[in-house]
């Protein structure tokens, strides 16, 4: 389509980052041009138009200029997602798995009211690790997850497929 192939022109590859052999799809560029980063929020958006979404939950750390973008577009609130130690009031928090271990990813408990519609915005989706981690927290406060929405897919990886498995609605723009 005209807007996968717009974003996929925005977005610039960069080998061999973080380590050798990964090609990192580096996001800088489609929001620093102000028509794609328009466009791919305008598209991440779209289902949810009529306004039944009440937050948006955003992944340290680019979820959170993505989230924060998509949820001031849709009227709803914001919800970082931080990794452990960021957060200052009561936590719940989750394992998630990295490429060599784990990590963990904290909410505040109180970030979403039980019954709650959210959708999770990331940039990427990979392995699917920590979408897969945040989704798990977001049930825990008692959110009902409308879908999980990213940028780019990376289906070689499975994540996509993973949150599927999970009864969860995955939306992504470029593959
Ligand atoms: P996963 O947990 O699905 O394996 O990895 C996805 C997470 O790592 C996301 O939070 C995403 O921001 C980050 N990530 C992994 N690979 C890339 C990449 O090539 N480009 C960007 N921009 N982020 C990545």
């Amino acid at each position: 389509s005209g807007l996968e192939d717009e974003l996929k022109r925005a977005i610039r590859t960069i080998p061999d980052y973080p380590k050798p052999g990964i090609l990192f799809r580096d996001i800088t560029t489609l929001l620093g041009d102000a028509r794609a980063f328009r466009r791919a929020v305008d598209a991440l958006v779209q289902p949810w138009a009529g306004g039944k979404i009440d937050k948006v939950a955003g992944m340290e750390a680019r979820g959170f200029i993505l989230g924060g973008a998509v949820a001031h577009q849709l009227s709803a609130g914001f919800v970082p997602i931080r990794k452990k130690g960021k957060l200052p009031y009561k936590t719940v928090s989750m394992a998630y798995e990295l490429e060599y271990g784990t990590d963990e990813m904290e909410i505040h408990v109180d970030a979403v009211k039980p019954g709650e519609r959210v959708i999770l915005v990331d940039d990427l989706i990979a392995t699917g690790g920590t979408a897969e981690g945040a989704v798990k927290l977001l049930q825990q406060v008692g959110a009902v997850i409308e879908a999980a929405c990213f940028i780019v897919d990376l289906p070689e990886l499975g994540g996509a497929d993973k949150l599927r498995a999970m009864n969860v609605a995955v939306r992504t723009l470029v593959a």
